[in-house]
């Protein structure tokens, strides 16, 4: 019960589609959505594959709860390698996909090989063409999606990818109902190497569940009881752009590049300037919670933005216009490109110009050659050429190493370490590189203030737990922002609707276990400590700016006790590595 048992795979090259039953024995142990994924793809993808070659894959995977009334259940993981990293990658993805998935009778979707000719994909239950998308190819994601929206009509949800992933940039995302992101690690580029500019899935079939009387009353117990308190339903009312006060407080909102934290104009472009400009509401299926907001600010439109854009847009660049940061978002969203790396490597080459290390023509606080930027860096023209591969590529043939904030390749989130140092570890230790959607430190150290934020006590058990919780909680397919679901509700609504009996200690044995199939996937792939790392920022230079962590930098004897707790914790060797047998019994 709850699970499809049903896997469709899609052959672009040979255009065809089959049908398998799910490795229910992987289910068991991976459970849906983000662990399901890596275990497929430690099963499937031989270690050192082009990830843009025909032998990588796209997993589309859904969980046991996706399509229940189970609340804020209806994410999707996306996963492949990754073109920036070389690791694992798999990222969430909001709107109505995964449910759709579901409900046309399928737990994952895999496409695999490569199309002659840019084609989308169309799935309705049992039925699969391949159409071409000539007319397609080289339209904003946006545009493409209004297109195929006007012809099939909604009851489609529709997934595609914008120019940069057509081009196969490094920080190319998947977008989903318009303004829902699969963003990171270049996954909308393993698509686009694919020549699969969208896919559309319908579905017209239900999911089993075990007890749906006892289910559904016990649930809407849990909605109201757990989900709809002050801590989770803050993000209806504002989404995640209260983010930037809670974060500002903390003294760890990155300023120019994460030079500095903190900048004393905020109130410029907060969550209450911005959501004057709401005009509507949105939420993904199953969802309790809904922090969706439409804005509109002159001609900009956004879903959102997100604390991370308006960061990254904002004060991270030296802006205080919000509807320059509405305008970055929207104009990444069509163009295909994730708001984070996108923004991330613009502020980084203002830097270097500021520097006078490279012109890359543009300087901190010139909003509108940002918003050309990332249209140079989508069609890959000019400067935007190199800078789409992002800034591990680009200071390792520009210089500017030290402040290229990265890790493994992929670009920080919008977090300043040296005021939290457990995210310097989880940024370090995070399977696809350096993010805040594996272990989430300001969550201890700043908005609950439960940890002292500047020293290296303890954090490597900090991380491990903290990295744990959101390894099940995405496997089953749930969403970050339920933050009061605890793992005795989590293995309570499984077992109601699988009918097998969960506990919640087996919520965290699941959580340990994604958390070292990714390793595995990494290890194979050659990664250990010698990846582990962060920029030297972090280390040699004292924060700047404002608030209580100005001043502060982590030195690297602590950042390396941190990362010895940590393997400890894992039981890792001294050298990030796995031991074999340890690897062998998570499979
Ligand atoms: S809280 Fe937001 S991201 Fe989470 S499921 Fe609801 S609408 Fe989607």
């Amino acid at each position: 019960m709850g699970y499809q048992n049903n896997v469709l795979r899609i052959n672009l090259k040979e255009k065809k589609a089959s049908t398998e039953p799910l490795r229910m024995d992987f289910a068991r142990k991976y459970i849906g959505s983000k662990g399901l994924a890596i275990r497929y793809m430690y099963e499937e993808l031989d270690p050192g594959i082009d990830a843009l070659g025909e032998d990588n894959k796209l997993f589309l995977t859904t969980g046991p709860l996706t399509g229940t009334p189970v609340p804020c259940s209806g994410k999707l993981s996306v996963a492949a390698k990754s073109p920036a990293t070389g690791t694992m990658n798999d990222c969430s993805i909001g709107g109505h996909a995964g449910i759709k998935i579901k409900f046309a009778g399928y737990d994952m979707i895999i496409f695999e090989g490569i199309s002659e000719e840019p084609c989308y994909v169309v799935i309705e239950d049992d039925k699969v063409k391949f159409l071409d998308a000539a007319d397609l190819w080289g339209r904003g994601s946006h545009e493409a999606e209004a297109v195929l929206a006007e012809q099939y009509g909604t009851d489609y949800s529709i997934m595609s990818i914008g120019p940069a992933g057509e081009k196969l940039s490094n920080m190319a995302c998947i977008n989903s109902d318009y303004y829902r992101q699969a963003g990171r690690g270049g996954i909308g580029a393993v698509m686009g190497s694919k020549k699969m500019k969208a896919i559309l899935i319908k579905g017209t079939k239900g999911v089993k569940v075990a007890d749906i009387e006892k289910t559904t009353d016990r649930i809407l117990e849990i909605l109201h009881d757990d989900v709809l308190q002050e801590d989770n339903t803050f993000v209806y009312d504002a989404g995640t752009t209260a983010f930037l006060e809670a974060c500002g407080d903390g003294g760890i909102v990155p300023y120019k590049n994460f030079s500095g934290a903190n900048d004393p104009e905020w109130e410029k472009y907060n969550g209450d300037v911005l959501m004057q400009y709401r005009e509507g509401k949105r939420g993904c299926g199953s969802c309790g919670l809904g922090c969706g907001n439409f804005l509109k600010i002159g001609n900009a439109v956004c879903e959102g933005p997100e604390y991370e854009t308006i960061a990254v847009a904002g004060p991270n660049a030296g802006i205080t216009d919000p509807e320059h940061i509405v305008k970055f978002n929207e104009v990444c969203d069509n163009m295909g490109l994730d708001t984070i790396s996108a923004g991330d490597t613009i502020v980084w080459a203002m830097e270097m110009t500021e520097k006078g290390l490279h012109d890359f023509g543009i300087r901190f606080g010139e909003a509108d050659k940002m918003i050309e930027m990332v249209e140079l860096m989508a069609r890959q023209e000019g400067v935007g050429a190199d800078l789409c591969k992002g800034v591990k590529y680009c200071s390792e043939k520009y210089g500017g190493t030290d402040f290229a904030m990265q890790v493994k390749g992929l670009e920080f989130p919008q977090y300043e370490p040296r005021g939290s140092w457990g995210m310097s570890l989880a940024y370090a230790v995070s399977d696809r590189g350096a993010c805040h959607m594996r272990a989430y430190a300001p969550n201890v150290e700043v908005f609950a203030a439960a940890v002292p934020p500047y020293t290296s006590e303890g954090k490597g058990q900090m991380v491990y737990e903290l990295g744990e919780f959101n390894a099940v909680k995405f496997s089953l397919c749930i969403c970050d922002f339920w933050g009061t679901i605890t793992y005795d509700i989590m293995a309570e609504m499984l077992t109601m609707i699988t009918g097998e009996k969960w506990t919640a200690e087996e919520m965290g044995e699941v959580g340990r276990r994604v958390l070292n199939i990714g390793r595995a996937f990494n290890q194979r792939e050659g990664f250990n400590r010698a990846n582990d790392t962060i920029p030297k920022r972090l280390v040699r230079e004292a924060l700047g700016g404002e608030g209580p962590a100005a001043g502060q930098k982590i030195p690297q004897e602590a950042f390396e006790d941190m990362l010895d707790q940590y393997y400890e914790v894992m039981g890792w060797n001294k050298d990030g590595t796995m031991p074999e047998e340890l690897i062998r019994s998570i499979l």
